[in-house]
């Protein structure tokens, strides 16, 4: 790469708003195409939903703490960076589910818990004999052509049955995506699933096509880490942009984008009222009255702020605001607990939203589930993580699951409760070593039905705009192996762009 300073000036400017995984992984490509590069950061650390945090002197993932292995696509960037020998598998005990009758091992061959095989021996344990020959069902029935739109719930209540929806989707999807499977977009949470049902002929042949597919992967293990924590990703990546000569600015709040014209009348992007972050400790690069000059912008925040600071620059974006995501609560709890040593859940539990007096959505066993973990903590000491909150209590005409636990004293006294009843074990304050509140406010894009008609929407007119690109997890699907392939190849369409010469 040229890194020649005397020729910074010469080059195309390119200025990245939001330093998530999608920003970053989109400054990558522009440096890597040679352009000159600016990220800013509203926050005073990198990462967005990838973020770290000390409890009971363990230092720990504070939201992603894993990446789906369907495509190499995460796989490739973490090599890049420079993680490769530090990639790990979890714990192949799997996870469980709680349901109405009890806790099931949660069959491991499935995509969002739609089973691959309704007669493998997890999955008939789960549904019952009836419940797997109305799953089986899902094979003479002919496949739909993906056309138009469908719900999670539909496509899984139409192809497989109502069990199948309740007993192993609702749990799996509350807990990844927190939300009810019938307000969310298949295409959008599974993508590509509903087009290789239509080619192989069945949902579960779908999903056994999609399980296969992922490289050298053993059942249980659809997804990996990183020995020391998921957050060691944002590290590597921000230290190769710094390398690489990518100005990197954090406590830098964008709050204005204008389009303008250069002396040579191509397209200019302004960006305005770059204030430093309340409480900021960074230097104040820019005041209120200041604006920055690129050729080309990536917006890389969330949808709605997104559609928002672009509302001026594109006024026609007025209405196709998407629905904010829900506020997700995470409570981590560092324990002093031996018997937890057996793994009596495997790697955690998802609870089905039917259960009665469980108020978190999902348990994840995390020194269960990382083997680095459980040797720093030692024996007898375990962190568990459990999640609050889904999605429909803010939508209107949905109601979401009640009010919950929400202060941190309400969420660390039904965290102990919970635990305890999902682990089997009982646990006192006496027991914890120490214990952490994390709130998400709308980090979780929400990929209502319809979604990923609203984004295309969006992107046609964003990419109707010379130089200007939405990335994210809220456009290109929830969780690390969609938003890391779709910032790439949203910058690397950018720089073709700017290739094809300056558009007045
Ligand atoms: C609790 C939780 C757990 C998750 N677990 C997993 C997991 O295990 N595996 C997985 O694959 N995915 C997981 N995900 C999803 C995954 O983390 C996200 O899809 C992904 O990190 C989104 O990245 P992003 O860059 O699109 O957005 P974000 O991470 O939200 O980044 C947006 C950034 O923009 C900044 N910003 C906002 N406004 C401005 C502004 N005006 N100016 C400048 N900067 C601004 C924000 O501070 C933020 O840093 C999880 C998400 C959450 C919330």
């Amino acid at each position: 790469m040229q890194t020649d300073t005397d020729n910074a000036g010469l080059r195309p400017r390119a200025l990245v708003v939001g330093g998530g995984i999608s920003g970053l992984v989109a400054a990558l490509e522009l440096r890597r195409a040679g352009l000159d590069v600016t990220v800013l950061e509203a926050d005073r650390r990198w990462g967005g939903c990838i973020g770290a945090h000390e409890v009971a002197g363990l230092r720990l993932d504070s939201g992603a703490e894993s990446f789906a292995t369907r495509t190499d696509a995460v796989r490739t960037l973490v090599d890049d960076i420079g993680l490769a020998d530090d990639v790990v598998p979890p714990h192949p005990s799997g996870a469980w589910v709680l349901l109405p009758d009890g806790p099931v091992e949660l069959p491991k061959t499935g995509v969002l818990g739609i089973p691959a095989n309704p007669w493998d021996s997890e999955v008939r344990a789960a549904l019952g004999f009836w419940g797997s020959l109305r799953a089986s069902a899902d094979r003479w029935l002919p496949a739909p052509e993906p056309h138009g739109t469908t719900s999670v719930a539909d496509l899984v209540r139409t192809r497989m049955g109502r069990r199948v929806l309740d007993r192993l989707v609702a749990p799996v999807v509350g807990g990844v995506h927190s939300a009810d499977p019938a307000l969310l977009d298949a295409d959008m949470v599974a993508p590509g699933l509903r087009r290789l049902m239509s080619e192989k002929g069945s949902l579960a042949a779908a999903v056994a096509a999609q399980r296969g597919a992922a490289r050298g992967q053993k059942a249980g293990s659809a997804v990996a880490g990183i020995r020391g924590g998921l957050n060691r990703m944002v590290d590597a990546l921000v230290a190769r942009l710094r390398a690489d000569g990518v100005r990197l600015i954090l406590g830098q709040r964008v709050e204005r984008l204008e389009r303008a014209s250069g002396t040579d009348g191509a397209t200019l992007w302004r960006v305005g009222a770059v204030v430093p972050a309340e409480g900021s400790e960074e230097e104040a690069l820019l005041g209120p009255e200041d604006t920055y000059e690129a050729d080309l912008v990536v917006v890389a925040l969330t949808g709605p702020a997104a559609v928002e600071l672009l509302s001026d620059a594109v006024p026609a974006l007025a209405g196709h605001e998407p629905v904010p995501g829900p506020q997700v609560k995470l409570v981590t709890l560092v324990l002093d607990c031996p018997p937890l040593d057996a793994r009596p859940r495997g790697t955690g539990i998802l609870v089905a939203p039917q259960v009665p007096g469980i108020e978190a959505k999902a348990l994840t066993h995390a020194t269960a589930k990382w083997e680095w973990l459980a040797e720093q903590a030692g024996p007898g000491t375990h962190v568990v993580r459990l999640s609050y909150g889904r999605a429909g209590d803010r939508i209107p005409g949905v109601a979401g699951n009640g009010r919950g636990p929400e202060t941190d004293n309400e969420l660390f006294d039904a965290a102990i409760r919970d635990a305890s009843a999902l682990l089997g074990v009982t646990l006192t304050a006496e027991e914890v070593l120490g214990w952490d509140v994390v709130r998400w406010q709308g980090a979780l894009p929400f990929a209502a039905v319809g979604h990923r008609e609203r984004v295309a929407a969006i992107r046609g007119l964003v990419g109707a705009q010379p130089g200007l690109a939405v990335v994210g997890g809220w456009a290109a699907g929830n969780g690390l192996a969609a938003v890391i392939p779709d910032a790439r190849r949203e910058a690397a369409a950018l720089v073709r762009g700017l290739e094809r010469g300056p558009v007045a």
